[in-house]
């Protein structure tokens, strides 16, 4: 049963699609949408749709970027003997912030997770084989979150890349296990990557 006239139910669908944002915020953030003027509704439109058309995956380390190379790939001065592989963008940004870490990154964009029918070929597994193949790189990081699809992506990886030669180590466990890289704080990860184990 729907009480809200068609495009007002739909809105709330929509916003009900956001992570984190259940039934109740998103007749909230609905009726504000529709309590505000035409401009600024327009401008959050606007926002959604630059951002979606102008961001694209690096083609380097596939994270997300509005250039071709990313600023971080782009940088001749980082160590590249080293990369770190994270499962998403907002885990860069986190070990950006322990400012310890100076080689690259390579970006997932999930974890293997057999339950939600993700499997190593729906995350971006090929382009870091890729781009070891022939490389400088003497070591990687897995820096996938310590919960059972992190750990299971870890295992994967450091399976495919041991033959190639490279050093896999992952990191230590200052962060909790079962919770999410993108929410420890500085000291803690760089704890955690100080004491990163090779496997
Ligand atoms: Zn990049």
């Amino acid at each position: 049963m729907n009480y809200y006239s068609a495009p007002i139910a739909r809105l709330i669908d929509e916003f009900t699609k956001l992570p984190g944002i259940g039934r109740k915020t998103a007749q909230r953030l609905a009726f504000h949408v529709i309590s505000t003027s035409n401009e600024e509704a327009q401008m959050l439109a606007e926002a959604i749709i630059e951002a979606k058309k102008s961001i694209k995956y690096c083609n380097v380390c596939t994270n997300i970027t509005d250039k071709e190379t990313c600023n971080i790939c782009i940088d001749k001065k980082r160590d590249s003997s080293i990369i770190c592989v994270v499962e998403g963008p907002k885990d860069v940004v986190a070990m950006e912030k322990t400012k310890e870490y100076h080689g690259y990154y390579h970006v997932l964009h999930g974890a293997i997770s057999p339950l939600e029918g993700i499997g190593p070929e729906e995350i971006k597994i090929k382009e870091l084989l890729a781009r070891l193949t022939n490389s400088e790189v003497k070591e990687v990081v897995l820096a996938t979150n310590p919960n059972i699809e992190g750990e299971a992506t870890a295992m994967y990886i450091a399976k495919l890349l041991k033959p190639m030669g490279i050093k896999v180590s992952r990191i230590a466990y200052g962060i909790p296990v079962g919770g999410d890289l993108e929410y420890a704080d500085e000291v803690t990860l760089s704890k955690a990557l100080e004491g990163r184990r090779e496997l």
